[in-house]
């Protein structure tokens, strides 16, 4: 049975798509692994996808099976079959329903040279089945100024879709810490400009101590900057998710941030910056993988 705990790809024994119990989504999610040999732009700190027995070379997506396996999978959804699988049996009748299909997995699904024409294929599927399913892509964004990935995306809007853009730190130093990336930060800044001024914008930021170091005072005005700076050129946010490590991270320098440090963020945010009033949501991690003694430590480093 499907486990909220862990997202395994294979779950539906198929190459590209399968589904996880989401608590994002608060159900099930379809993702579609656009990167089955789990090589990405970005290594972040808390990254839960197992890269040490992959092959270090690039596996090419198969188009003609991707787009097949997507068909089948929404066809059974359609036609119900899915939930009567021995995976999603036995789920809590609150959490077993089909919410989104998003293009998530192993990688930053943007990389593969297939994702416009697979984003365009199961829009059509999802318009043929008259499925009323959300459509999300989870993104690092380091893709956007390409204009075949800015097309898709604009195309994304169109048929309602929301891109679920990460934005994990305020400065270059944060940058660093968190996402561990080669993509220039300024890159990453366009481009996060550029997205949200196709659509609005779902940003996540995963808050996590690197090493005992974690999002201070300053790098959080430089993080409410950069949001004061994507509105102010035009561009729209709809939702900002803050939320902190929810499984055992990879490393044992990666710690979790306690929800009330979530909240003292979110209310500056708020404040700070009256236009995101209502906008920003903290989830909580696991108490299991919290920073030692943070709370009691947070609510000073914050003043
Ligand atoms: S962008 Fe996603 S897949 Fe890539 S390293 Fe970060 S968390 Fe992992």
């Amino acid at each position: 049975m499907l486990s909220a705990e862990a997202h395994p790809r294979d779950s539906l024994q198929r190459q590209y798509v399968y589904s996880v119990l989401s608590r994002r989504a608060g159900g099930i999610s379809l993702g579609v692994n656009l990167n089955p040999d789990s090589i990405c732009n970005w290594a972040c700190a808390y990254c839960q996808v197992a890269r040490e027995d992959k092959p270090k070379q690039r596996l090419e997506v198969d188009f003609e099976r991707a787009a097949a396996e997507i068909s089948e999978v929404l066809e059974s959804v359609a036609d119900g079959s899915l939930l009567k699988e021995p995976l999603h049996r036995g789920l809590p009748s609150e959490l077993r329903h089909v919410v989104d299909l998003s293009f998530s997995g192993d990688g930053e699904p943007t990389t593969c040279p297939h994702f416009p024409a697979l984003l365009e294929h199961v829009i059509a599927e999802k318009n043929r089945l008259e499925l009323r399913l959300e459509l999300v892509i989870l993104s690092n964004n380091s893709m956007a100024h390409r204009p075949s990935v800015g097309a898709a995306l604009r195309r994304l809007a169109e048929a309602g879709g929301r891109l679920h853009a990460k934005l994990d730190a305020g400065d270059e130093a944060g940058y660093l810490r968190v996402d561990r990336s080669a993509v220039p930060w300024q890159r990453t800044l366009g481009n996060l400009q550029l997205a949200s001024r196709l659509a609005p914008l779902t940003l996540q930021t995963l808050i996590c101590a690197v090493d005992g170091v974690y999002m201070g005072a300053d790098e959080l005005d430089s993080y409410i900057a950069i949001l004061k700076g994507l509105l102010d050129e035009g561009g729209q946010i709809a939702k900002i998710d803050l939320h902190s490590v929810a499984r055992r991270p990879p490393f044992d320098h990666v710690k979790g941030l306690p929800l009330s440090f979530l909240q003292s963020l979110a209310a500056r945010i708020e404040d700070v910056e009256p236009r995101l009033a209502g906008l920003v949501y903290s989830s909580p991690g696991s108490d299991t993988y919290l920073l030692p003694g943070a709370a009691a430590h947070l609510e000073q480093k914050m003043v």
